[in-house]
């Protein structure tokens, strides 16, 4: 197939990039590298089946080249980044949306959107299943990436029910792994960053709040399975494997062998206090579940950022040099 993937150069776009390159598909990858970064695809150069085209996918979009599929990774997705472009966020999602509908519809292709359980706000219902309707506060910070993921969802279903066009919707939850921005701000990076500078850990509130975390190939081959299955209502993919905040700050310093110590700082507003997937779903239409559990995940998490660390490290007095 011919994939034209938006937000190719984010975390989750890129690594989904390899797999389907992998599979023996052709890629357009598109991204604005607003959070993005060339160097997430840097290793796929001169690719006979790969090709970047740095747009914004909310501007003026003509793609006038036969596709098969089209994917929607675009968009900001860590709360920093998200707070800090809360305009860009809500036109990503809206306007964004709409313009690879409009694709996908002039070519008869697929459309996968990748939502988020932020979908489902501060949850009253746990573990999330997909027919819960959420808990999301329309005005506060984090409602311009809510919103407008729950937005993308309702365009997506009215593309499918008024052009039959064959659509997926994948509610991804907390996801990590190799090419997360070690400054993004979410938790993974933030913490394995900290404990290998020998920084304390910094838990917000009082770190009782749970998140369930999924290794990015897991996610990504529910990614591939959901994007060639008949089910156009969205289904959860996460690992649903839940653990306080405060027992991950612990799992991450056990994890790089460092007991530097935590520092507790305020919750940010609307963080949701439970967060864990209900995937009976997607096991039972995709056959799917996670298979990379937290402390393998971590370890090849933590061996990438060491690398990186250590790469940066050594360029800098060449820098300082010059
Ligand atoms: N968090 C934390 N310390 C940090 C970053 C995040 O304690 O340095 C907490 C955050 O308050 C939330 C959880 O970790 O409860 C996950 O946050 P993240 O930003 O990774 O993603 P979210 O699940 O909130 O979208």
């Amino acid at each position: 197939m011919h994939l034209l993937i938006a937000g190719a150069a984010g975390f989750i776009g890129s690594h989904l990039t390899d797999r389907l390159l992998a599979d023996g598909h052709t890629v357009t990858a598109v991204d604005n590298l607003l959070t993005g970064s060339r160097a997430n695809l840097a290793h796929l150069e001169g690719h006979p089946r790969f090709r970047f085209i740095e747009q914004d996918i909310t501007k003026n979009f003509d793609f006038d080249e036969p596709v098969d599929g089209v994917l929607h990774l675009a968009s900001p997705a860590s709360p920093k980044d998200y707070l800090e472009h809360p305009l860009e966020t809500l036109e990503v999602g809206a306007v964004g949306t709409r313009n690879l509908l409009a694709i996908a519809h002039r070519f008869n292709a697929r459309f996968l959107l990748a939502s988020t359980s932020e979908c489902y706000g501060d949850p009253l219902v746990h573990p999330q299943v997909e027919t819960y309707w959420g808990n999301v506060n329309p005005v506060g910070p984090r409602s311009c990436y809510d919103e407008s993921k729950r937005f993308a969802e309702a365009l997506t279903m009215a593309y499918h029910r008024v052009w039959g066009l064959r659509t997926n919707i994948a509610r991804i939850f907390n996801t990590y792994g190799p090419r997360m921005k070690l400054d993004d701000g979410r938790v993974v990076p933030s913490f394995i960053d900290q404990a290998l500078r020998g920084q304390p850990l910094t838990v917000f509130g009082d770190g009782s709040q749970t998140r369930s975390f999924c290794y990015v190939s897991d996610l990504v081959e529910g990614l591939c399975r959901l994007m060639l299955s008949d089910e156009r209502y969205p289904v959860n993919l996460g690992n649903p494997s839940e653990i306080t905040i405060l027992e991950f700050a612990n799992g991450v310093q056990k994890a790089v062998g460092t007991d530097c110590r935590i520092e507790f700082r305020p919750l940010p507003q609307d963080d949701p206090k439970k967060r864990r997937p209900d995937i009976t779903k997607a096991r039972t239409l995709l056959g799917w579940e996670p298979k990379v559990g937290l402390e393998e995940g971590l370890r090849l998490t933590i061996a990438h950022f060491r690398e990186k660390m250590t790469a940066a490290a050594s360029v800098r007095p060449a820098q300082n040099a010059g």
